[in-house]
């Protein structure tokens, strides 16, 4: 009855892998569930129809204590590299539900994330805490809106249970929605797995579910290798120009298809200094905003090795091959990297000086300590606000220079801004609003903030002149971390 009313239509085909690739059993059921956040417009987007379904019913629902019709839950298996080092790992705390179809036949993973124990918990509780959960909603959204590809959220429910971290809080299971969850690592899994046949069956399938063209393809492995590649830049590419930093590039945290996912010790960058890290336990700034691209390098090659197998018989000759598509990555990085910072710059056709003045500009901003979001915004004249900074010597310099630039090649003003708007976001989810928002939420139950701030972010690239407060950055956040394993 539930499914007729709400559109669900499941059909489910990683859980019909292997055993050795998931485990099959249900959510844990909690306390007390309660619906805190839903994303009425992504339900409707993947053709869900919750309207005549009430908070209770989707509380029930989105808890994992009333499971929808059709859906078949899993943990996944999977491995992965954290921080350089080899782990065996595997969905400790989610369950993907199932694959639903949207009208249009899109596929998506439905995972709950905080649904309790499964066989891959290793030591821990299974669960997820409130602040993080709405944290991962906020910032996934954020993204989504900032045409940053990345899994999606549909809900936040509280469990009416406690989770004991440093200290006792509030237990939530978020809905995460994505196009898969395969990952580098269930790649690396697939490799070392027990059943031989594990990893063939793991690529035929990300053929089938991603890359169907490939299929026809002389050499398919290695053309899955480039493919990913690709993508890979183009999401570290899409991140730079925002100013995120994932915070944990493991390569359990790096999907086939491209999406971001794992919004775990991430953040965006307020000053622009290409040393920021955001994680607690990064102390090698491992994962910087610059090394982003070198990582995603890295774990490409940690790719690269659990293909081998299948892209020639004899390794020796495969790793060539492998090695000819991976040494592309500083050069084609670079190439789009550059036609990512000349749109932030409205800088129309070629010119030799280009990369010199984008650096230039990197490197007072860096020297200066200027805020990379707002200092885009100013070059646009929509930043509201007075910062004297804008006033400094060199940096007028280099104004005069780029509004030179702008005009060659028969452009104007109003043709460089109006690429600039749609790449430059005027409004980001910085820090201290995503922490004062949180605390709202989880220390006095109040989520006015939230919904306020997400409805914001809605739109990044309108003009901000009615929230013109959302662009203003603190003066204490010179260490500002966040956490992994919450
Ligand atoms: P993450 O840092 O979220 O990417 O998680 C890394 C690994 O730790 C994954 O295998 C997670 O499933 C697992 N994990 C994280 N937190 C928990 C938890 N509270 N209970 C069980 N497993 C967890
Ligand atoms: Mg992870």
């Amino acid at each position: 009855m539930l499914g007729k009313k709400i559109g669900w239509k499941f059909d489910n085909t990683y859980s019909n892998l292997s055993e050795s690739l998931l485990s099959k059993l249900n959510p844990t059921p909690v306390k007390t569930p309660e619906l805190i956040l839903f994303n009425h417009n992504l339900s409707k987007e993947i053709d869900l129809d919750f309207s005549q379904i009430d908070n209770k019913e989707l509380a029930l629902i989105f808890s994992g204590n009333k499971l929808p019709d059709g859906s078949d839950s899993i943990a996944q298996a999977y491995a992965g590299h954290q921080f350089g080092h080899f782990t065996i790992l595997g969905d400790g705390r989610a369950l993907m539900i199932g694959e639903h179809l949207d009208k249009k036949e899109n596929r998506y993973d439905i995972q709950f994330k905080g649904s309790g124990k499964t066989p891959y918990s290793r030591n821990a509780d299974g669960r997820a805490a409130l602040g993080p959960m709405l944290r991962e909603y906020l910032i996934s959204e954020a993204m989504h809106n900032l045409e940053v590809p990345t899994t999606r959220s549909l809900s936040v429910i509280k469990t009416g249970e406690d989770v004991i971290r440093e200290s006792i809080l509030e237990g939530a299971i978020l809905t995460r929605v994505a196009s898969s969850h395969i990952r580098v690592g269930t790649f690396q899994y697939a490799l070392i797995s027990k059943n031989k046949n594990d990893l063939k069956t793991l690529f035929d399938y990300t053929l089938s579910r991603h890359y169907p063209d490939l299929k026809k393809s002389k050499f398919p492995a290695i053309d899955l290798l480039k493919v990913v590649l690709e993508k890979q830049i183009d999401l570290i590419c899409n991140w730079m120009r925002v100013g995120f930093i994932h915070g944990v590039m493991n390569t359990d945290n790096m999907t086939i298809s491209g999406e971001t996912i794992d919004y775990g010790p991430c953040a965006f960058m307020n000053k622009y200094d290409p040393d920021t890290v955001f994680s607690s336990i990064d102390l090698q700034r491992r994962y910087s905003y610059f090394n982003q691209p070198r990582i995603a390098k890295w774990n490409l090659e940690r790719f690269a090795e659990s293909l081998l197998p299948l892209i020639n018989n004899d390794s020796k000759v495969g790793i060539t091959m492998a090695n000819e598509v991976l040494k592309e990555f500083p050069e084609k990085y670079k190439k789009k990297w550059l036609e990512m910072m000349k749109k932030k710059l409205g800088l129309v056709g070629d010119d030799r000086n280009d990369e010199q003045l984008i650096i230039e500009l990197l490197s007072w901003m860096h020297k200066n300590k200027s805020d990379y979001t707002n200092t885009f915004c100013y070059l646009m004249n929509e930043y509201k606000h007075k910062n004297q900074i804008y006033n400094e010597k060199q940096f007028i310099l280099w104004k005069k220079k780029w509004e030179y630039r702008i005009k060659l090649n028969n452009n104007s003003q109003e043709k460089s801004f109006k690429i600039m708007r749609k790449v430059n976001p005027f409004v980001i989810p910085r820090n201290h609003l995503i922490e004062d928002a949180l605390k709202h939420a989880t220390k006095m139950n109040d989520l006015d903030k939230v919904h306020k701030l997400l409805k914001v972010l809605q739109n990044p690239y309108d003009s901000i002149s009615t929230n013109s407060a959302y662009q203003l950055t603190p003066s204490l956040e010179e260490n500002y971390v966040t956490y992994c394993g919450t």
